[in-house]
């Protein structure tokens, strides 16, 4: 986000709690669906069923405060929080790899169709 967009959004930004399981309230949905003129954020469809997406998602550090907000339909919203969820994986996985959390090998050695045995080449 750049400067500008902070500027309008600064005076707004109590109006949604800091707490993550708090409801949106509704003059903030208003103000979000007025800003994207009852449009989807992602593929421009006006919007039946309004879904209120962070546009980081909470569980990517992203904060529960209007200037995160955005519309989005539900078909959208659907694929959004299933990248979202990936994302999130993927950089535990990373994570875990990085501090050592990953389990090493289980199966260490294995058995060809001809009878003969293999031991795994290295470790994970
Ligand atoms: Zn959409």
């Amino acid at each position: 986000m750049d400067i500008k967009d902070d500027t309008i959004y600064r005076n707004r930004e109590h109006d949604v709690s800091e707490h993550h399981d708090q409801a949106i309230p509704p003059r903030v949905k208003l103000r979000i669906f007025d800003l994207f003129n009852g449009q989807c954020a992602i593929c421009s469809s006006l919007v039946v069923a309004a879904q209120y997406d962070h546009v980081r998602s909470l569980c990517n550090g992203g904060q529960h405060r209007e200037s995160n907000l955005q519309l989005l339909c539900l078909p959208c919203h659907q694929d959004k929080t299933r990248a979202d969820v990936a994302e999130k994986s993927k950089v535990n996985r990373i994570k875990a790899k990085h501090i050592g959390l990953k389990k090493p090998r289980t199966m260490t050695r294995c058995r060809r169709f001809d009878g003969t045995i293999v031991e795994a080449k290295r470790e994970r």
